[in-house]
């Protein structure tokens, strides 16, 4: 939806930005003569073109025309402890110096996976890889191993990185009325979605149907315990205890992608809500700012992978578990100890309540989703309960945040273009309170056009 006002300031907003970032567009277009559409990660990518980072120092960051942001985007949730921290890098660099990978098990390995063991409930023993995607594709497959099945449940609008079953449903069914009908990302089989069953975020009944109907062919359901890419959507009171009796009683695994929300815990979200998945998925904060994955879980389920044992699942990887990223990955964990943890937490709920204040003296309506150091926006009268509603929501009020995310860029504050912000613990309640400044800034730009193009998110 345009109007005249939102054109004549979404103007003004990308004039600014353009001025600003010229070194930005020169990369630009530089990267388009080399790369499709100029990256190589699809997330990445905004109009009129994305800013180009020189530099970081904690939580700010610099592009190339010398302008400073403050990072709440925080690369995708995955830098906990801003950019090059002293620690983490003097760890790097140690371990580089050794030698990166010997092509042989090294103690790191063990150390990093005893944290995490020590840590998370769901975990007695640990695989590591590179990436989330690797990890979710991997914990699915020893689901199937260990069961003998071989359909998966997912969630409608549920992302777990890009491999063929996680790009089932990637884009939640907004014309579902019913139970959400499939939708396969180009260029994955057909046949793939044959195997995958998807069910709605926050809806037990439909999910009980939906086991019980399955129940013989489904080696594991997988979530999210707050649906990140979906909008940061967090369950039900009650939802996720009761999809672990569900699938105990339907005798299914149940696999935690946790590569989001295990920074809001010392455990992650199972240890908050007491509720143990059989296996469960990490990455991101892990990996101290490193490409990292890993997948664990019950230590019956995860000897499918025991190379001694007979008919093992094999699981290879050049450059898995390797020393650098595990080196920086354990002292970022270990200084995000319980009070680092409350600590950041209570400054993203300083966050949403902030923004929640600016919505709430600007007249508009909307709602911040997620909890503790993750926060979603969702203009609307009510908070969506599944994916589906709020791409429903995000949909009518594309152009609208288009602009606001450009502005806040404008205004030093690097975000997620669907509106998502992330804190970092080298933030302090200073640069909260900037983000909030900034937010308010940009809805006073904006009001004039939601008046005139979406007066339903007017509270008067
Ligand atoms: N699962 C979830 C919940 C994620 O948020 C992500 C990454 N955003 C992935 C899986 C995939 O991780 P990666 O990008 O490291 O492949």
């Amino acid at each position: 939806m345009t109007s005249k006002s939102l054109e004549k300031i979404g103007r003004q907003i990308e004039q600014t930005f353009l001025a600003r970032t010229g070194k930005s567009r020169e990369r630009d277009q530089l990267a388009r003569m080399y790369l499709p559409g100029g990256d190589t990660r699809s997330t990445l990518y905004y109009s009129p073109y994305p800013v180009y980072m020189q530099h970081g120092s904690g939580c700010r960051l610099y592009d190339w025309d010398g302008n400073a942001y403050l990072d709440f985007l925080s690369n995708y949730s995955a830098l906990i402890h801003g950019h090059a921290h002293p620690e983490i890098t003097q760890a790097a660099c140690k371990e580089m110096a050794k030698g990166t990978i010997f092509g042989a098990p090294a103690e790191i390995q063990f150390l990093h996976a005893r944290h995490l063991c020590e840590r998370v409930p769901g975990i007695d023993s640990v695989r590591y890889c590179n990436s989330g995607t690797e990890a979710t594709m991997l914990a699915l497959r020893a689901a199937r191993a260990f069961t003998g099945k071989d359909a998966i449940i997912k969630m409608d609008g549920g992302y777990h990185g890009s491999h063929d079953v996680a790009e089932v449903n990637l884009v939640a069914d907004t014309e579902a009325c019913g139970l959400p009908s499939h939708n396969i990302g180009r260029g994955v089989p057909a046949c793939i979605g044959a195997d995958v069953i998807i069910a709605p975020f926050n809806d037990l009944n439909v999910m009980e149907s939906l086991l019980d109907r399955h129940k013989d062919r489904l080696a594991a359901l997988i979530v999210e315990p707050i649906m990140g890419a979906g909008g940061l959507l967090n369950p039900h009171p009650g939802y996720l205890r009761g999809l672990r009796e569900l699938t105990q009683r339907f005798d299914i695994l149940l696999i935690f992608d946790e590569i989001i929300t295990f920074r809001l815990n010392r455990g992650g979200m199972q240890a908050i809500e007491e509720v143990t998945p059989d296996l469960t998925t990490l990455g991101k904060i892990i990996g101290g700012g490193f490409p990292v994955g890993a997948f664990g879980g019950r230590a019956d389920i995860m000897t499918v992978f025991d190379p001694a044992s007979p008919r093992a699942v094999g699981h290879g990887g050049t450059f898995n578990g390797n020393n650098v990223t595990l080196a920086a990955g354990l002292v970022a964990l270990e200084m995000y100890d319980q009070a680092s943890i409350k600590r950041l937490n209570l400054l993203g709920d300083r966050l949403r309540h902030g923004f929640t204040q600016v919505l709430k003296s600007a007249g508009i309506l909307g709602h911040l989703s997620g909890r503790g150091s993750l926060m979603s926006l969702h203009l609307g009268r009510e908070m969506p309960r599944n994916a589906a509603e709020a791409a429903r929501g995000a949909g009518a009020n594309k152009s609208l945040s288009r602009v606001l995310h450009l502005q806040l860029a404008n205004l030093g504050v690097h975000s997620a273009p669907r509106g998502m912000y992330i804190v970092s613990t080298p933030m302090s309640e200073e640069e909260v309170d900037h983000a909030v400044g900034a937010f308010e800034e940009a809805l006073e730009l904006l009001k004039p056009a939601v008046k005139e193009s979406w007066p339903h998110l007017l509270t008067t």
